[in-house]
This record gives structure tokens, sequence and C-alpha cells, in this order.
């Protein structure tokens, strides 16, 4: 029995110890080099051993390393949100510094409640998710959350369902094809707002591109505009989780840019801080802030370690070195590469199913026999931690993630290494 460090989610004792990394490459302690295929949990993108940022880390922590934020506000946590307002789109101005995605979409989902109640209109409380979504694993905001893996154990005490289909084109819901299907996906929110009442709802939430559970499934074009449109119409407040495909990830700086879609909340998370310290940020937009502002003046939230001194100063040095080296510019250059050798492959390989994504955040769905069905490998093959495995073996770190099938997890995995891979890498 190795040690007693009980997080591993296999407890077989099989996990290697990984020594060091550099770059896209992390080491075990046998000396094995791997390739970081998905940057972790699509979270490391600039790479390991980055020298400005464990610079930026040590002189914070030199300075000083922790400040509660009810009592003191710290420099590189203002610099911070001073630098996201100025990369976010247009009055997305306001940060709230939480330590990882899952507590950035509880506080969203709070923010969101308490703005309809400093507007008197409380009984706007119901949040609308999606089917295959995952937006972190709290009891909060696995409620949202659309996976039925993850659900599964834990449902008797989730607080709610998602109610609205993925725009997920490969294996459409309604056996339709963009565009004659009139983006029927998307009008599906209209009818789970008015199943609930507009009176009754307070916000709807999704992933740009849909990560962990479903394998980077980009929506067809038009589909956040509509979102958008619909939030619109019913006084609906629209949250974009970037936690996964934020700060770059996508070939923007927040993935909605693809779409011209400018949400009322944007949640980032893992890129932010690209894996140097746990950080992540509830964006707000001037209308929120000011409607609090104007009323309680209190955001009734927060964690012991919120706008956290050391991680501030890491995520600022990793935006830096984003901006610097012109990461985003180049993870949509690379992405569009990476995408073409995917594309070949699936010609090459009837496991292949779909091929997909954007930027940096690419998915590939394995099929039984993709030149006869869409149809998937029977469940017990378990071909995801198959294929993970090997690729492990041959030194390719890939994310397991899963694509929803009639209510069982499909296979699928994410490619999304980190954002400075070179072209020869
Ligand atoms: N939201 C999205 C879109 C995610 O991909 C994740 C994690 O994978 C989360 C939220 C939860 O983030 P964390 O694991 O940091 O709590």
């Amino acid at each position: 029995m190795p040690g007693s460090y009980l997080i591993k989610p296999v407890l077989d004792g099989s996990y290697k110890e990984i020594s060091h990394g550099n770059g896209i490459y992390l080491y075990d302690s046998e000396g094995k080099a791997y390739i970081d295929g998905s940057s972790g949990a699509v979270t490391c993108s600039i790479g390991h051993g980055c020298k400005e940022v464990i610079e930026a880390m040590n002189e914070q922590a030199g300075k000083i390393s922790f400040v509660y934020r009810s009592q003191f506000t710290n420099q590189p946590a203002e610099e911070l949100a001073d630098k996201l307002a100025a990369m976010a789109p247009e009055d997305l101005n306001w940060s709230f510094f939480v330590n990882s995605g899952s507590e950035a979409v509880e506080t969203a989902v709070k923010i969101a409640l308490q703005y309809w109640q400093e507007k008197g209109q409380g009984r706007k409380t119901h949040i609308i998710s999606r089917w295959m979504s995952y937006h972190g694993i709290t009891i909060g905001a696995l409620s949202l959350s659309g996976h039925t893996e993850r659900r599964r154990r834990f449902f008797s005490h989730l607080e709610s369902s998602p109610a609205v289909s993925p725009p997920y084109c490969y294996r459409c819901p309604y056996q339709l094809s963009h565009p004659s299907c009139g983006l029927k996906c998307a009008e599906e929110l209209q009818t789970a707002v008015d199943r609930t009442g507009k009176e009754h709802v307070a916000a709807f939430i999704a992933e740009p591109v849909i990560g962990a559970a479903g394998g980077a499934i980009s929506p067809p074009e038009g589909y956040y505009q509509r979102i958008k449109e619909i939030c619109n119409e019913n006084a609906i407040l629209f949250i974009a989780d970037e936690v996964m495909t934020g700060a770059g990830r996508t070939g923007k700086a927040f993935a909605m840019e693809h779409w011209q879609t400018v949400p009322d909340i944007s949640i980032l998370g893992k890129g932010l801080s690209a894996g140097y310290s746990p950080i992540a940020s509830v964006i707000v937009s001037d209308d929120i802030l000011c409607t609090i502002k104007k009323g309680s003046n209190l955001i009734m939230s927060g964690h012991t370690y919120s706008a956290n001194p050391q991680s501030a100063a890491a995520a600022l040095a990793v935006l830096k070195v984003i901006e610097k080296e012109n990461l985003i510019q180049h993870a949509e250059k690379i992405g569009i590469l990476l995408m073409k050798k995917l594309q070949n492959l699936k010609e090459e390989f009837s496991m292949i199913g779909d091929v997909r994504g954007k930027g940096l955040l690419l998915g590939i769905e394995f099929v039984a026999n993709s030149e006869i069905s869409a149809k998937p490998f029977p469940k017990d093959y378990n071909i995801t931690s198959l294929i993970t495995r090997l690729a492990q073996d041959l030194g390719l770190l890939l994310y397991p993630s899963s694509a929803g099938i009639d209510g069982r997890e499909g296979d699928a995995v994410l490619l999304a290494p980190p954002l400075n891979i070179t072209e020869v890498e």
C-alpha cells in the first residue's frame, strides 16, 4: 500500500509518480517522458516549469502569502481583476475569486440568485442547465451537471436536474441536421422556460464547448446567438462556464467570442493559473455589480482562500506569458493543424466516429465501425480507458471524456495540449 494519499480515483496502487515537468513533457520517477497531451485536466496551458510564473510566485511568497479577503485586499488580486476586466468582452468587468471551478459555479449561481433578490424578484430561483455537461463536483455544481455517471450515486442529494438537450450534432437528439434543424436544441431552452415560468427562472448555464462530459462538442453556428436572445426575451441571466474553455484554450481569450455572444457572468478556472496554484474567477457584468452595490452592497459568498495573493500572482504571471508569447493566436493556428491531422486519422480508422472542438480543445469520439453506423462499442469494452492507457504506455497523456448516448456514457477522449506546443512537438 503506497502511502496514504486517498484521492486517487483508482485505489489499485498502479499510479506512477511524476518527478518533474518541462514544457509539454512530464517525467516519471523512472525517467519515462510523457507528452502532456491533455494539459492534465485541460489545465496546464502554458506547460510545466515556466520560469516567469515560478519567479512571480517566489517573489509574492516573500512579500505576503495570505491575507483574509474580508480584512484586506492585495496587490496581485487587484491587478489580476484589472487584467481580466481588460481581457473580457464589453461590460464583464468585475471578478470574484475562488479556488476551483466548482466553487466558481456555485458562486455564479449565488450571485445570479442575489441579483434577482436585489431587484425585488426573489421568486426567480431556478437555474436551467443542459444534459451532457459538467459544472463541478460539489452538490450544487453537480446538480446542474448533466453527467449521468457522476450524478448516479448522489442522486438523493441533488437539488435539480438538467432540462435541455446539448447541441450535439453528431448524435442530434432530433435526428435532424444543421441548418435545416432550425436549431431545435436551442429552442428547447424556451420550452424549458415556459414549463417553469419565466418569473421563476434566474439563469441558464452552459459550457461554450462541452468538455469532460462530451468530448469537445462545439455547437452549430447561430446556437449561442439564439440562446442569448431567449435569455434576453425572458429576463434570464446567461452564465458561461468557461472553466475549461477560457484563458485562450479555444483560440480566443473567452470561447464565447467565437459566437459573438456576451454572457452576463463568465467563469474562468483551470487555465487561468495553468495549474501553478488554485484559483478561479467569477466575472460579472456592470449591471450585476451595480444592482448588488445599490442593494445590500455585499456579495454573500466567499472562501477562506478567496483572492489568495500567491494564486493571484501565479495567474497574473500566466496571463502575462500568454500575452507576451501570443499563445491565443498560436493555439488557434496549432488547433487547425491538429484538427486536420485528426480528420486524416478519421478517414483511416473506422473506430473514429467524430473529431471536433475548437482551438486546442479537441475531442475524438470512438464507435464500433464508423463505416456502418455511429453505434458505440459495447460498454464493457471500456474503450476510453483502454485507449488512454495504451496512449500513456506510448508516452502520450489524454483526458478520458465521455459522450452521452441514449442515457449511457459513450467513448471519447480530449486532446488539449499546452497552448505553447510547437508544430514539431
Ligand atoms: N466547469 C467545467 C466546465 C469543468 O470542466 C470543470 C472541471 O472539469 C468544472 C467546472 C469544475 O472545476 P474544478 O474541478 O476545478 O472544481
